[in-house]
């Protein structure tokens, strides 16, 4: 058996695991030494983590937390340091690009050949940094690097606009954020995006025992609709929006900025809900119009309807080059890019 000893230095504590993982030779200090409570299930062991599953009725107990200021002190591994800027009062654009990014695979065009920055778009997401934590929108398969460009570390929540592939399938990138937390991910969706993650990352919720500590996200899910709800200690406002004649998605709104992607009818109701604000980032696919997405021109009138501060456009694809595209818009109106910060109230 491997087995490895870890000391905490604050708190004291021990903890002992073996590889593969093994709940017989977990140890803590606070168990004075004993075996794991058998009424806890081992749900996470890290180097200098590990999160016990409570017996129904139990709540949750982390014997080590604080990750920023745990040493460890142990022959195998020192502890790294924590890397994560404070985005707290800023929204970030991660990714301004359609389903299949800018620059499009094969493609020759000048958007796709050019040497901008901002017509590099990965796929669309954004993240606020609120005073509970850094609220994510959508975990596109960009995730990864659109987080380490930016140089953020942690994610303490998920919002889902829709179920798309190009909305949800850098879900995996989840994982260390479990670690960080010292929980599941708490991931906000409607009913359909919960059935459609749970299907395409079954993976994630098996119940037989993993083959490491880590392999799979842990997630645990928070069904919303259209009624505003809390988050991080701050309230969302859900924005039902049409993503072409058969599918509804949500868009939301946070204090004075509103974020609607993948939509081409705003529904009068939702409408209402966007009055008064600073910003809109609003979807605008490519100039012709499309059964799913508006079109810059119908994005335009929207955005004339609703007269906020500030409307970006985001979710574009190859056929709006960002400088010759901005040149043509009115004053209050700009084409997003990737990286984009925005300030909130
Ligand atoms: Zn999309
Ligand atoms: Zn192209
Ligand atoms: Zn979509």
């Amino acid at each position: 058996m491997n087995l490895a000893w870890w000391q905490h230095m604050n708190g004291g504590l021990i903890v002992a695991y073996s590889d593969p993982i093994n709940r017989s030779t977990v140890t803590c200090s606070r168990r004075k030494g004993r075996n794991c409570c058998l009424s806890y299930r081992v749900l996470l062991l890290a180097n200098y983590l590990l999160i016990c599953k409570p017996a129904q009725g139990q709540s949750a107990w982390v014997l080590s937390g604080n990750l920023g200021v745990n040493h460890a002190v142990s022959g195998k591994k020192a502890k790294k340091p924590f890397v994560s800027e404070d985005i707290q009062g800023e929204m970030i654009l991660l990714g301004t690009g359609t389903s299949v990014g800018v620059p499009m695979i094969g493609c020759g065009c000048d958007v796709c050949q050019s040497d901008s920055p901002e017509n590099n778009r990965t796929r669309t997401s954004a993240i606020f940094g609120l005073p509970g934590g850094n609220l994510l929108i959508d975990t596109p398969p960009d995730l990864r690097g659109q987080l380490l460009r930016e140089q953020i570390g942690v994610v303490d929540a998920v919002l889902f606009t829709h179920e798309h592939a190009d909305h949800i399938f850098g879900l995996d990138d989840l994982r260390l954020f479990q670690f960080y937390l010292g929980h599941a991910v708490p991931l906000y969706c409607e009913e359909m995006v919960e059935n459609r993650i749970r299907t395409s990352f079954d993976y994630a919720f098996r119940s037989d025992r993993p083959t490491h500590a880590g392999s799979t996200p842990q997630l645990e899910f928070h069904r919303i609709g259209t009624e505003p709800f809390e988050v991080l200690g701050t309230t969302v406002i859900p924005i039902r929006l049409k993503h072409g004649p058969r599918f509804d998605v949500l868009g939301f709104r946070i204090g004075n900025i509103a974020y609607c992607t993948d939509t081409n009818e705003i529904p009068p109701e939702s409408l209402a809900l966007l009055e008064g604000l600073d910003v809109l980032i609003l979807d605008a696919l490519r100039r012709s119009s499309h059964v799913t997405h508006f079109s810059l021109e119908e994005a335009i009138e929207v955005a004339r309807q609703v007269r906020p501060g500030k409307t970006l456009f985001t979710h574009l694809s190859h056929d709006l080059d960002h400088h010759l595209t901005n040149q043509g818009l009115p004053e209050d109106m700009a084409l997003a890019y990737d990286g984009q910060r925005i300030p909130l109230q």
